[in-house]
């Protein structure tokens, strides 16, 4: 990833202090969003990534993974396959439930969405601790799918999420734009 394309996204990224709540710095990507130029750039690199890991589908970790997922896949070809909060898909669906700092929250994916040998990128805005990401490579594991890799616009890395991450990946690639 050259320097140009990292400065022209993290110019575009807000910190939102205190939000949501106390102590939580908010990666703000709506302006970047807003711009044509960074937009467009974020577009092709997590294409460009579609292509190098050989990845066949994108799943989408809702709700900013919607935004920066789909047109990914359009521009690298592959279909795009949502992951979603828990009730908001309306056919049969595969869960995982994951501890948050208080309480669970679980996601779900449409159970004939991938097929055994698709080669999936899960695409996210942020890795944080990982819980989200992690149960999304273990449903698309249960589905039958390949992890082709993870590919974040940011990773904290103050944060243990990459860590969280390896056994689930089990040596596929996670790369932070
Ligand atoms: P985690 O499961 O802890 O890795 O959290 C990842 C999910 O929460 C992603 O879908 C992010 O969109 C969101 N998220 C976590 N931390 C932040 C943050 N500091 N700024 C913006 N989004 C965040």
């Amino acid at each position: 990833v050259g320097h140009s394309l990292q400065d022209l996204l993290l110019a575009r990224i807000v910190d939102v202090p205190d939000y949501p709540k106390p102590g939580v710095t908010f990666k703000d990507i709506t302006p970047l969003l807003a711009d044509a130029e960074a937009f467009g750039a974020l577009t092709e690199a997590l294409a460009g990534l579609c292509r190098r890991h050989r990845a066949d589908k994108v799943v989408g970790l809702e709700a900013r993974g919607f935004i920066l997922g789909a047109p990914a896949a359009v521009r690298a070809g592959i279909g795009f396959v949502p992951v979603r909060k828990a009730g908001k898909l309306p056919g049969a669906t595969l869960g995982e439930s994951y501890a948050l700092e208080y309480g669970t929250a679980e996601i779900e994916i449409h159970a004939g969405a991938l097929r055994p040998g698709d080669r999936v990128l899960v695409i996210d805005d942020v890795l944080a601790t990982g819980g989200t990401a992690e149960a999304s490579l273990k449903l698309v594991r249960r589905a039958g799918a390949e992890v082709a890799g993870v590919a974040v616009l940011m990773e904290l890395g103050f944060l243990p999420g990459r860590k969280r991450l390896e056994a689930a990946l089990d040596g596929a690639p996670l790369d932070a734009l």
